[in-house]
């Protein structure tokens, strides 16, 4: 194990010192049914807003955990847009290029689960500040200091947001950075035009492709695990970090390298935002110098932590933290 790591540990991913890592996308309010089951189609007792969006949750555990993060992204000039910038400004992500709109109101998503842990959204994105995100001084400003670029498939259902992808992908590229790519992208939004072009397109250039369970096959387009990732090293890919929920996740490298890490055992209070939490931890420590086993442990953790309590973004944990968390809990066997 020492010697897998210690081969893995000069990653293709920019060092934190080149500048920080950059998501792009939406910021959301979430506001959650206290009552488990089905719908909103009668008055409920609700509790929020927390502050949420994937690319948000991402962004802030890359933060708390120690590396270099800012966001790019767009609010309305409401308690929804505050609430949110507080919190990522307080957990020392750089906020300079979240735009404010004057008109359009912060996105949101109300959210139910169900007895068996399913969900029912009611989501406002497409007619939120979040589909203005598009060019600005601020974002161009950033792109042209940062050092990594990570890609959220959830980007892909806001217009605009793929030019500026590009954009920023280029710029960080010439200067040295690298790209990230986590494709939680639903397969039925994948289709076979534009998008599913983009996202191919995404896959080839990714440094680090952070899918989850059957998001590998849809990344590879190729069935099965191992078939998957020989697939996508074939085509170029750096290293692989899989999400498997509660069961834990592996990392592959492309020399053959395998490294499995346990799940933490925890009560799942609210799964929303493991991923993110993962994929926060994972980029930020590896960019940090931390070789895979290591990153990887303090991801499993973060993630872990985050369905923990309840909130998208409320468990993600600081370094210490996680230390803590890592101590204390036992893993599932
Ligand atoms: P999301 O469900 O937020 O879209 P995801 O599907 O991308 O996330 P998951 O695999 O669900 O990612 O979670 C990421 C990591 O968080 C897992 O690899 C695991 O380490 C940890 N994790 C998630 N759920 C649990 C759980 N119930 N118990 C312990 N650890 C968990
Ligand atoms: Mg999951």
């Amino acid at each position: 194990m020492a010697d897998a790591s210690a081969r893995l540990t000069p990653s293709r991913l920019a060092p934190d010192g080149l500048g920080p890592t950059v998501v792009i996308g939406e910021i959301l309010v979430e506001i959650m049914a206290v009552e488990p089951g089905f719908g909103f189609l009668e008055p409920l007792h609700l509790v929020g807003p927390y502050p949420s969006g994937a690319p948000a949750i991402f962004i802030d555990q890359c933060a708390r955990i120690g590396g270099r993060a800012a966001i790019v992204a767009c609010v309305g000039d409401d308690d929804f847009g505050r609430i949110n910038i507080r919190r990522l400004r307080k957990d020392g992500v750089d906020v300079s290029a979240i735009a404010v709109s004057p008109c359009l109101p912060t996105g949101s998503a109300f959210v139910r689960y169900r007895g068996d842990g399913t969900r029912d959204f009611v989501y406002n994105i497409a007619t939120s500040a979040a589909a203005e995100i598009g060019p600005t001084e601020a974002s161009l400003a950033l792109f042209a200091r940062a050092g990594h670029l990570h890609v959220m498939g959830t980007a892909f259902a806001i217009p605009g947001v793929w030019e500026l992808i590009q954009q920023a992908m280029e710029t960080i590229r010439a200067r040295g950075g690298s790209v990230s790519f986590d494709p939680n992208l639903r397969k039925e939004l994948l289709g076979q035009g534009q998008t599913h072009q983009r996202f191919q397109a995404l896959v080839d250039s990714a440094d680090l492709l952070l899918p989850s369970g059957g998001e590998l096959s849809v990344a590879a387009g190729v069935d099965g695990e191992a078939e998957a990732v020989a697939a996508l090293f074939a085509r170029g890919v750096g290293e692989i970090a899989l999400k498997r929920g509660g069961r834990g996740s592996t990392v592959f490298a492309a020399d053959g390298t395998r490294i499995d890490c346990p799940a933490f055992a925890v009560a799942e209070v609210d799964p929303t935002g493991a991923g993110d939490c993962f994929g926060g931890a994972y980029v930020a420590l590896r960019r940090l110098g931390l070789a895979p086993a290591e990153a990887l442990t303090y991801a499993n953790a973060a993630g872990a932590r985050n369905v923990a309590v309840r909130g998208p973004m409320e468990g993600a944990g600081s370094r210490a933290e996680l230390e803590a968390f890592i101590a204390a809990t036992d893993r599932v066997a």
